[in-house]
């Protein structure tokens, strides 16, 4: 198309549709996923099916490489690579540590807290950040943070809550079990479809 033709269709076009000027660019806004049935809390991994096993320091989530989320409002401590056992042979090793703004109450009276989500076999992370960074990035609950990958050897994310600001996961008086994280996320069952 000419110039001047271009001209003229514009001429025709620009009254009619005034809505169809490009929008000044911005940048896209974060991802947010669905809510949880603890409606405080956003899905980790929309269509991943739940898959934990009474060993495991967390909660598995099988899902081939899909979208993952912060469960609530927070700070990164770190999202980089390592951080976990599984790196070798075709495991993805990018992990995320979560501080949560507000602790989720947890045990019988709701005096223990749960102060931390730990996240990992993922394949990328959304805002790379070293542990010990300087500036540490501040997400909203829902907001896109990760993609899932692999962790011995079989697409899913591992999803640990901690508790009580202790991160090192060496002792499980700090750890949710499966079961726990399940009931945490809703009174999910094994084998649930998250939203
Ligand atoms: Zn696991």
């Amino acid at each position: 198309m000419t110039a001047a033709l271009r001209a003229l269709v514009l001429s025709f076009l620009l009254p009619l549709a005034p809505a169809a000027l490009p929008a000044p660019a911005s940048p896209a806004p974060p991802l947010i996923s669905p809510r949880l049935k603890s409606a405080a809390l956003a899905s980790p991994m929309p269509r991943g099916n739940l898959g934990g096993w009474p060993g495991d320091t967390g909660l598995d989530i099988a899902g081939d490489h899909l979208e993952v989320f912060a469960l609530a409002a927070g700070t990164l401590d770190y999202a980089e690579w390592g951080h976990t056992r599984w790196t070798t042979g075709k495991d993805t090793a990018y992990s995320v540590r979560l501080a949560l703004d507000e602790p989720i109450p947890w045990g019988e009276h709701g005096e223990r807290r749960i102060t931390h989500v730990y996240y990992t076999h993922l394949s990328k992370v959304e805002y790379p950040q070293r542990e010990g960074s300087d500036t540490r990035k501040h997400v909203v609950t829902g907001e896109r943070i990760a993609v899932s990958g692999i962790g011995n050897g079989t697409p899913h994310l591992h999803l640990g809550l901690l508790l009580d600001n202790q991160v090192e996961q060496d002792s499980w008086a700090y750890i949710l079990r499966e079961h726990e994280v399940r009931k945490v996320l809703g009174n999910y069952k094994n084998g649930a479809r998250l939203p």
